[in-house]
């Protein structure tokens, strides 16, 4: 399929075609605008490529499905992404399905977040990558129409964005060594851990850069409470920061147990996807890392921001490999947020956008209204 056509959902082109031309809010006759004063969705699917193989605790890859989204209202158009990396359980053809089973054109006014929100929600379970992509174009959409940035719209000052931080894999010592050198711009580097690499890989970045702050995240991979708690005193000793997912999500009390005695704060990731939880892991993890291909988008993320610091836990902010599309969307979130993973625009290979940039290290937001992107021609 020709990827630059995008699908039109539903029912939505025929709708759209048939819907009035207005005239202009003082009735000039002579400048007709064609409003259809409906959302118009439309989408497609874009391969993301990764410039690296990237090796977690369970599994390798070097590409991830994404769909793009547009939502078009008036002749603005908001731009949204999926990204599905395969454990999710998301795919090209489920985000498809979802999207196409919408009716967007039932709503004339776009800032009806929370009424456009659930319904997109309510719609079918789970699909939560597929909700992100219609929340996120959405945002971008309402900031155009409204001329702001939304970290301007939430009251954000963009000075008090946090470091990025970068992302070394599991790998052998030839690809560590040089994954390592490009992440010398960066103040804070976050190690995959959970094979059987973990102190080698630790040792070879504190060799190349001794004192950057290094951030861990086990994506489950640790399977015994004592040498999870041995390696987190191992790693505190060697200026970590925290550690992120050490067990299986669904070990709770094992989680709690290590996070009473551990030395370094322990952040919820897989085992974290909604707004509830963040009351049910009160007691259970320090913090937790908000994405928003799991929050259903900023919306919601927005709302675990405030529910958390009400809690006094603390913020992650991540990302899935994503483009600069969904990465600027969460980075709009980041001067609110303890920490900022949001690499997954620079670990592909064709981003579409331009966005968020890293300037030493720091995430630097924009002041382009909506997310902050602007699409790259030819892609
Ligand atoms: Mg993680």
């Amino acid at each position: 399929m020709d990827r630059r056509k995008f699908l039109v959902g539903a029912g939505m082109g025929l709708i759209a075609a048939a819907a009035p031309i207005s005239l202009s809010a003082a009735g000039n006759a002579t400048r007709k605008v064609a409003k259809t004063g409906r959302l118009n969705l439309s989408f497609f699917p874009y391969e993301l490529k990764l410039r690296h193989a990237f090796n977690l605790a369970r599994y390798s890859r070097t590409t991830t499905p994404d769909v793009q989204v547009q939502l078009e209202y008036d002749g603005i158009i908001g731009y949204g992404e999926a990204s599905m990396p395969p454990y999710l359980g998301e795919s090209v053809e489920s985000v498809t399905k979802f999207l196409s089973s919408l009716d967007l054109t039932q709503f004339n006014d776009p800032f009806k977040i929370e009424d456009i929100l659930t319904y997109v929600d309510n719609v079918a379970p789970n699909n939560r990558a597929a909700k992100a992509s219609i929340d996120i174009a959405l945002h971008d959409l309402l900031g155009k129409i409204m001329g702001q940035p939304w970290y301007k719209i939430w009251g954000y000052s963009p000075e008090k964005t946090p470091v990025t931080s970068f992302t070394i894999g599991i790998d052998e010592e030839k690809v560590v060594r040089q994954k390592v050198e490009e992440a010398r711009p960066y103040k804070l580097i976050k190690v995959k851990m959970g094979l059987d690499k973990d102190q080698e890989t630790i040792n070879i970045i504190r060799e190349m850069m001794p004192d950057v702050p290094i951030c861990v995240d086990v994506n489950q991979g640790w399977n015994s409470k004592e040498h999870a708690l041995e390696m987190c005193h191992w790693l505190n000793e060697r200026n970590c920061v925290f550690v992120e997912q050490p067990f299986d999500k669904t070990w709770i009390d094992e989680t709690a147990w290590l996070r009473e005695r551990s030395p370094l704060p322990i952040i919820a990731d897989e085992a974290f996807q909604r707004l509830a939880d963040v009351v049910r892991f009160k007691g259970v993890y320090d913090g937790i890392n908000i994405k928003l291909m799991k929050s259903t988008g900023l919306h919601e993320a927005h709302k675990m921001v405030t529910l958390a610091r009400a809690l006094d836990m603390k913020v992650m902010i991540g990302c899935m490999t994503e483009t600069s599309c969904a990465v600027t969307a969460a980075a709009n979130l980041s001067p609110v947020v303890d920490f900022a993973d949001l690499d997954g625009n620079l670990l592909i290979a064709n981003d579409r956008f331009e966005g968020m940039t890293v300037e030493n290290g720091k995430i630097t937001l924009h002041d382009r209204p909506g997310l902050g992107i602007i699409p790259i021609p030819g892609l």
